[in-house]
């Protein structure tokens, strides 16, 4: 079961830096907050495969199923921990 997960905007302010304007992955004037990263980013690497952006809040910040995990609650999980994933990996 995936947990929280931080965006690539709390990092920055984690680290002391200045939360950035613009999401370095699609290039929109938007600060890459977890929403916009998981659910609404328009780059291919965390776009690709997205499912469709759960009610539940708690599936949608979480990734928790709300009703046992069935293939949707599976996508979601996957797809959360992909757009992890490419976050840490993409830390700068
Ligand atoms: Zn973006």
């Amino acid at each position: 079961m995936l947990g929280s997960a931080h965006s690539t905007a709390c990092y920055d302010k984690m680290r002391g830096h200045e939360v950035r304007e613009q999401c370095p992955f699609c290039g929109e004037q938007i600060p890459p907050v977890w929403e916009h990263l998981s659910w609404h980013c328009s780059a291919e690497q965390l776009s690709s495969g997205r499912p469709e952006v759960p009610e539940d809040e708690l599936q949608n910040r979480l990734a928790w199923p709300p009703r046992g995990c069935d293939a949707y609650g599976r996508a979601v999980l996957h797809h959360m921990a992909r757009v992890r994933a490419t976050l840490r990996e993409n830390m700068n």
